[in-house]
């Protein structure tokens, strides 16, 4: 099987540290609104890969977090004068939902990041100790420059990095800094803030109630969970493309920097951004298609035929004719499946060789980099032979056809 790695920007051959074994942590939703388009696409990509992991054998743990503190939901629940563990809550229970009715499996540990707190806190230290952060009134930073291989995953050069931590709330002008690209690994919380127990915070008791304490950086939240839940090494990490700079190359520079174990990942999988109305589909756009309001109007198996009939790696534009032309394809499959029955034929036929054939080339596609989009090709082909052979001979290859959906997560 070979999938294409970030990192390297090559296609690889996949082979996981421990044989037959797979470790997988994909970047996870902060919940502070709704689900939308560009979320589903990432993960029934990921649900997909899960499930066809599975079918070649491997065992595969796969962690995904929740985000449940960060800047972004402190300030929407600031906004609609909510408690952010109960916004936090909602939002998250909104998202499994979604996630269940796409058929998205679960993953081994859907684990949140307040529960990962006392780990992050022993990273830091650590990397306080070994000299690769430093702190500077109470908020603690990763010194980028102790780290040689920062910028390895992104390939940006300085003034790039710069710009896109500037644009994602990096905070380059940050007077605490000893260099605009240092990036928090552990902060004072504002007076209204949540806040937790911390060694940081001089002259500050820390944690009690009236007197700040402290609270995680982002991306420190990823490291920590990745190592508590899976190990110091895992073979896929996954995200959105947007995630490679700042969040990816920075949980890179905390891990290696604390275990010094290298890599820390073996394959980076990212999937492609997808746009609406011209644009990256994005909350500050306002361009934002809401799984939930999907829904309503169209079946579940629709909208993961439509998701899946892009590539995981190819930026695409969403419009409702797909939408309207997948319903078609899953209506004539249901057709097929459903409205001729099992032959009851007992002569001899070569269905049984042929189906193998369809199945050949099923794994050829998806070994090549998750091809959905032709598997998807090949199952309306399987299809259609079905309906020509009529009604005799097509137990084998009805059976062919329903195993390979189950396996896309149909
Ligand atoms: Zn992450």
């Amino acid at each position: 099987m070979k999938l294409y790695n970030s990192k390297s920007r090559k296609i690889e051959i996949f082979k996981p540290v421990e044989d037959k074994k797979v470790k997988m942590y994909v970047c996870g939703i902060t919940p502070y609104d709704t689900t939308h388009l560009g979320h589903a696409f990432t993960y029934v990509c990921f649900d997909v890969l899960v499930r066809y992991l599975k079918f070649k054998g491997f065992q595969v743990t796969y962690t995904q977090n929740v985000t449940d503190i960060d800047d972004d939901i402190l300030k929407k629940a600031k906004e609609v004068g909510k408690n952010w563990k109960e916004l936090g809550q909602y939002w998250t229970d909104r998202f499994t939902t979604d996630m269940k009715a796409l058929n998205v499996l679960p993953p081994t540990y859907y684990v949140k990041a307040t529960e990962s707190l006392p780990k992050m806190i022993e990273i830091i230290k650590s990397l306080i100790q070994q000299n690769i952060a430093y702190e500077n009134e109470g908020n603690v930073y990763f010194d980028v420059k102790k780290f040689k291989a920062y910028g390895e995953l992104s390939k940006l050069n300085r003034n790039q990095m710069l710009q896109i931590a500037k644009d994602r709330g990096g905070n380059p002008d940050d007077k605490k800094k000893h260099d605009p690209l240092d990036f928090l690994l552990w902060q004072n919380s504002k007076e209204d803030e949540p806040s937790w127990d911390s060694p940081w915070g001089a002259g500050r008791p820390a944690g009690r109630r009236g007197s700040p304490g402290g609270r995680p950086g982002w991306h420190i939240e990823c490291s920590a969970m990745v190592y508590q839940y899976l190990g110091d090494q895992i073979d896929i990490h996954g995200g959105g493309r947007d995630l490679i700079f700042p969040h990816h190359e920075s949980e890179i520079a905390q891990s290696e920097s604390y275990t010094h174990k290298i890599p820390y990942v073996k394959y980076w999988i990212h999937t492609a951004m997808l746009m609406y109305n011209g644009e990256k589909m994005s909350k500050s756009l306002g361009n934002l298609i809401m799984v939930s309001d999907l829904l309503k109007k169209y079946s579940a198996s629709a909208i993961r035929w439509v998701l899946l009939s892009h590539h995981y790696r190819t930026p695409w534009e969403f419009n409702y004719k797909e939408l309207d032309e997948a319903e078609q394809e899953i209506f004539q499959i249901k057709t097929t499946l459903n409205h001729l029955g099992p032959s009851s034929h007992s002569e001899p036929d070569l269905s049984g060789e042929k189906s193998n054939e369809y199945l050949k080339q099923f794994t050829n596609l998806m070994d090549n980099d998750l091809d959905t989009p032709a598997a998807l090709s090949l199952m309306k082909i399987l299809g259609n032979n079905i309906l020509k052979k009529g009604k005799a001979n097509v137990e084998d290859s009805q059976k062919v056809l329903k195993n390979l959906l189950k396996i896309l997560g149909f």
